[in-house]
């Protein structure tokens, strides 16, 4: 046997993360800009942009907690960011729904668990439930969006993650064309209960983006048939403004 002697001296692992750098340079989802070794998916600049809520210090009932008044009784709601068309908060929460970036929804969500460490609105929580996508849609997209999110506040807040309490249905592409109150008819339909029985008197639902609610609205009311006791929460990473 011939043993080959090389004058290649092994690559350290700085020098491979830097040659990695310059094959996958690691960019701002947003403005593209190459990001510094201190920043993560967003540069500091684009996240400067984004309208935070500050849902989670409001003593009265903000905005999110007026989306619900009359339809369905929650404990606690909250978002992080106001979502808005044609802004950056657009491009992030299509980044995270439809570009493979799952560690972007746990860092998301570990944000949102960040936020509400503190406040004693959320204080009771047992347990979180993410918004079911259809099984054929996760696998297709690989993830689903709002269970990265769930894991993320998991992590912070040590919280199980439910995954068999609610199902979806079907796909229904065609429902973001519905006015709201056709579209509530059309939620009701969308989910079933799983066969996980929640022994948890608090459960937060976790969205990604809220535009009228009809979808958590429809997915809260299916869990209070079975559980007419339940305190229900929602968390979302943004709302519509
Ligand atoms: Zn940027």
């Amino acid at each position: 046997m011939y043993l080959i002697k090389t004058n290649f001296s092994p690559l350290s692992k700085r020098h491979l993360e830097g040659l990695q750098h310059l094959i996958f340079p690691n960019l701002c989802l947003q403005c593209s800009h190459e990001l510094s070794r201190f920043e993560q998916h967003v540069c500091a600049f684009c996240w400067d942009k984004l309208q935070r809520t500050y849902f989670e210090s409001y003593e009265s009932e903000s905005g999110m907690d007026q989306l619900f008044w009359g339809r369905i009784e929650l404990s606690g709601t909250f978002a992080l960011y106001f979502f808005e068309k044609e802004k950056p908060i657009q491009d992030i929460l299509h980044a995270l729904k439809y570009q493979f970036k799952a560690p972007l929804g746990r860092h998301f969500g570990e944000l949102m668990g960040k936020t509400i460490f503190n406040s004693d609105k959320y204080k009771s929580i047992e347990a979180l439930i993410p918004v079911p996508i259809h099984p054929q849609k996760r696998f297709l997209r690989g993830y689903n969006q709002s269970e990265l999110l769930a894991e993320g506040i998991a992590n912070i807040l040590d919280l199980p993650v439910l995954l068999d309490v609610v199902h979806k249905k079907a796909n229904n592409a065609s429902q973001t064309r519905k006015n709201r109150f056709l579209r509530w008819d059309n939620a009701s339909e969308q989910f079933s209960l799983g066969k996980t029985h929640i022994p948890f008197r608090h459960i937060a639902i976790v969205d990604d983006v809220i535009t009228t609610g009809s979808t958590l609205e429809a997915m809260a009311k299916l869990l209070r048939l079975r559980y007419p006791d339940l305190q229900i929460s929602l968390l979302s990473f943004a709302i519509a403004k």
